[in-house]
């Protein structure tokens, strides 16, 4: 039998449920409309509504106390690629199995437009391309899959300002119907650009100072290059202009906002606003960026969901949950039952906002293919693995192109890395603690070894996929690939 035959038991599933209780006790029945927006490289802690002082984020602030924050939501990967993808098939990186940048997603794994779209849905998607290339699979489940960005010419008009009048246009024709949008934006993504005035503004406004000993140390990481760390005085410097791409980037989410309240279309939809990774800013003494290591900066992502009609509005979880936790949310909420969509390994969120689930068990994975690491959290404690020696010298420094080996190997954690939950920057408590990390190893392994059984069950998820010189010219420009050699 296919690993996923769940396809051939929807008819019967839905006679079943049509004479039932199937209750949601949503008064009305399911929403029409899904829009799930993912704005990238996106810091949770640099949003006001988890506590940010500088304003970066009124719209969103606006936007998170009509529905659900999430206050400890975590990303299963720390980069682009493999994140969507857990995103957008409610499974972690290793099962879905698009964790290089060579893999594809194979046919036979069912995305939530795939889902949806069977379910009648008229599906669309407006994206900066790049990791969300539609080629990589994520276009599987679409009607319209727009990942047509000038990559070519780097004065072309991107992010949201290209795609919302697409989106525009595209809502005009279907105001009607029921459907799923999917957006996702670079606008936060180094090179950080904000609007000249804007970050003028805020840049002035950090703090004076200087890199001191680290600016020859970050500079030396090649990789970083695509960041110009030379036009920043500071590393507070830096922080102001990703800081002022956030204000812009928020200010072009109230306009899809807009676009959707002018056609009527906002009230009643569910719409989730989440990012697939952080940034780190050095905390750790490592890097700046994100996509080499599993640390808090990269993994805490936000998660803001507006349920219909104000339901829920004003909630704060503190429970943690997983970006893969988002796909079974929708589709509990759009009315798809368990036995109408595929395995996954996220779990439906509504549970914990309908007080059902007094059990919730507060934990959080992820993982890293390239560095061989992993992390296990719990609501106390942080546990990561650490980056092997072996792994530091064939992948980590390469990847950043260390132009002094030795000072990036000496600031890599050797071993394990252990952190009080909310506690963070703080000195790694493993070597205090031995007997906690012995234990929260077992639980990893516990974790990893379910995960694996899990993967039996579903085929491996992975094809190849070539890239064109146009795709890494672009790739390289977001920073993934580095500089070109000489
Ligand atoms: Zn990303």
């Amino acid at each position: 039998m296919a690993p996923f035959s769940w396809v051939a038991g929807v008819g019967i599933v839905v006679a079943i449920a049509g004479c039932g209780s199937s209750d949601h006790s949503d008064r009305e029945g399911p929403p029409r409309r899904v829009v799930v927006i993912s704005l990238d490289t996106l810091r949770a802690d640099h949003l006001g509504s988890y506590g940010y002082e500088r304003p970066t984020s009124p719209a969103l602030d606006r936007f998170a106390q009509e529905g659900v924050v999430f206050e400890r939501a975590y990303a299963q990967a720390t980069w682009t690629l493999p994140s969507h993808m857990s995103l957008l098939t409610g499974l972690y990186p290793d099962s879905h199995g698009v964790v290089h940048d060579e893999h594809r997603l194979a046919d036979e794994v069912p995305t939530l437009a795939e889902v949806l779209q069977d379910r009648g849905f008229e599906t669309a998607a407006f994206t900066d391309n790049g990791f969300v290339a539609g080629s990589f699979g994520f276009s599987d489940g679409f009607d319209t899959y727009d990942d047509h960005v000038a990559v070519a010419d780097p004065d072309a008009v991107k992010g949201l300002e290209r795609t919302l009048p697409l989106i525009d246009r595209w809502l005009d024709g279907h105001a009607d119907d029921d459907f799923f949008l999917f957006v996702h934006t670079f606008d936060v993504h180094g090179p950080y650009q904000a609007p000249e005035e804007l970050e003028r503004e805020w840049r002035e406004n950090a703090a004076d100072g200087s890199w001191g000993d680290e600016g020859p140390y970050l500079r030396s990481l090649r990789l970083l290059d695509y960041l110009q760390l030379e036009q920043y005085r500071s590393l507070e410097d830096l922080i102001a202009d990703y800081d002022a791409g956030i204000r812009h980037t928020d200010g072009l989410v109230e306009r899809l906002f807009d676009q959707l309240r002018a056609r009527g279309l906002y009230e009643g939809s569910l719409i989730v606003v989440t990012s697939d990774h952080g940034e780190s800013f050095f905390e750790d003494g490592f890097y700046v960026g994100h996509g080499v290591q599993l640390s808090e900066a990269e993994m805490h992502i936000p998660l803001l969901v507006k349920f219909p009609d104000g339901r829920f509005e004003g909630r704060r979880v503190e429970e943690i949950v997983e970006m893969i936790d988002v796909m079974p949310t929708i589709l509990e909420t759009m009315g798809v039952s368990e036995t109408q969509h595929p395995p996954m390994q996220g779990r439906s969120l509504r549970p914990l906002l309908l007080g059902e689930d007094s059990e919730w068990s507060s934990v959080a994975f992820a993982s890293h293919a390239y560095a061989q690491t992993w992390c296990l959290r719990t609501p106390q404690w942080t546990l990561i693995s650490p980056i092997e020696p072996w792994i530091a010298r064939g992948y980590v420094i390469p990847h950043l192109k260390a132009e002094n080996p030795e000072a990036l190997f000496e600031r890599l954690p050797k071993d394990y890395q252990l952190y009080r939950a909310g506690e963070w920057p703080t000195p790694n408590l493993a070597g205090e603690q031995p007997q906690r990390v012995e234990a929260l190893k077992k639980q990893l392994l516990r974790w990893k070894r379910s995960e694996i059984r899990f993967r039996q069950q579903v085929a491996r998820a992975v094809e190849r996929r070539d890239f064109h010189e146009w795709e890494i010219d672009y790739l390289r420009r977001l920073g993934y690939l580095g500089p070109k050699e000489d």
